[in-house]
């Protein structure tokens, strides 16, 4: 929770860094309804801060649903929100370099100060690690062609959740989702979990047009870096060189949140570190050579 809220209320800085929301990150109305009763204290928390924020009353709802929120929230194109992210900080002297990692030490070469390791579901096999509690929880979606939806709409059961997403500057796409299979660790895509999406994704949105005449663009299925006892960030001492403790900062873990919650957690994955090294926290340090993985 204190990491959505961080993100929701900082975001609006890195839309700004990368040029305003044409970098594929923009602010779109939101409707999220629940088919179970859901806890109001944290209702009444997140209205503290959300923009836009109402509880949609009995006649908002559709049948079937026990509450539901209406709110502004932040969409990302991934694709080119990522894209832009990396060319800015490449810009402000950030390298980058890809390469599979067996072990946690190999990336401490002797003018690195500190890793970190965002290796979300990765971190379940990457040795130094080997992180039991980390599990894929899979999901589908389906991109298609919509140029004229331009809000998002949730609709949560148990076990379940349709939802449909804009991507912001994009060619007029939505996201149409999904699934949420704990421990499925494939990355295929089922013709049969693309035909559920669409008819759930039309009946929750019915404005998106006919299934006969949608445009898919995309299918694809990921998995999501979930893990028991949620988040892990944590900084872990690695080893000293000439005096100087060298750290490893854990934060990973972010299962179906991260886009919601990551700037939260990298706030607090770095502020452990300079807590841990006792630096001043600058904006944007530059000295320190850091691995991301
Ligand atoms: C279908 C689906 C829908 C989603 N919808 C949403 C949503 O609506 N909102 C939201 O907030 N989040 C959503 N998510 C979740 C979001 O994508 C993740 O929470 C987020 O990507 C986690 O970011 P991360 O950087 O921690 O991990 P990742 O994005 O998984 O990045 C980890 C990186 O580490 C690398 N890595 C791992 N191991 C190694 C190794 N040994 N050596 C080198 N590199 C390694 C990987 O290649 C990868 O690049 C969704 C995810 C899925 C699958």
């Amino acid at each position: 929770m204190k990491f959505d809220k961080f993100t929701y209320t900082n975001l609006h800085r890195i839309q700004e860094l990368l040029g305003g929301p044409e970098c594929g990150l923009d602010m779109l109305p939101s409707t999220e309804m629940f088919e179970q009763e859901v806890d109001l204290a944290k209702l009444d928390s997140i209205s503290q801060y959300l923009k836009e924020y109402h509880l949609m009353t009995k006649e908002e709802m559709p049948e079937g649903v026990v509450s539901g929120v209406k709110f502004l929230t932040w969409n990302f194109n991934c694709p080119l929100f990522l894209a832009n992210f990396q060319k800015h900080l490449a810009a402000a002297g950030v390298t980058f370099e890809r390469s599979k990692i067996d072990h946690i030490s190999s990336v401490f070469s002797p003018s690195v100060d500190a890793v970190f390791n965002c290796t979300g579901i990765g971190a379940a096999s990457l040795g130094g690690v080997s992180d039991e509690n980390v599990f894929p929880t899979r999901g589908q979606v389906v991109v298609v062609r919509a140029p004229h939806i331009k809000e998002n709409r949730f609709r949560w059961r148990p076990n379940s959740d349709t939802y449909v997403i804009p991507r912001p500057f994009s060619d007029g796409s939505i996201v149409m989702g999904g699934f949420f299979q704990e421990g499925n660790w494939s990355g295929n895509t089922y013709g049969y979990e693309t035909e559920d999406i669409l008819k759930r994704g039309l009946e929750l949105f019915p404005e998106i047009g006919k299934r006969s005449e949608l445009k898919i663009i995309r299918e694809a299925a990921g998995l999501r870096p979930s893990r028991k006892g949620g988040v892990r960030i944590e900084v872990e001492r690695f080893d000293q060189v000439n005096g100087k403790d060298r750290f490893i900062v854990h934060n990973y873990g972010a299962s179906g949140y991260g886009y919601q919650s990551g700037l939260g957690m990298a706030n607090e994955a770095t502020d452990l570190y300079f807590e841990a090294t006792k630096c001043f926290k600058q904006k944007f340090p530059r000295n320190h050579r850091s691995h991301r993985m």
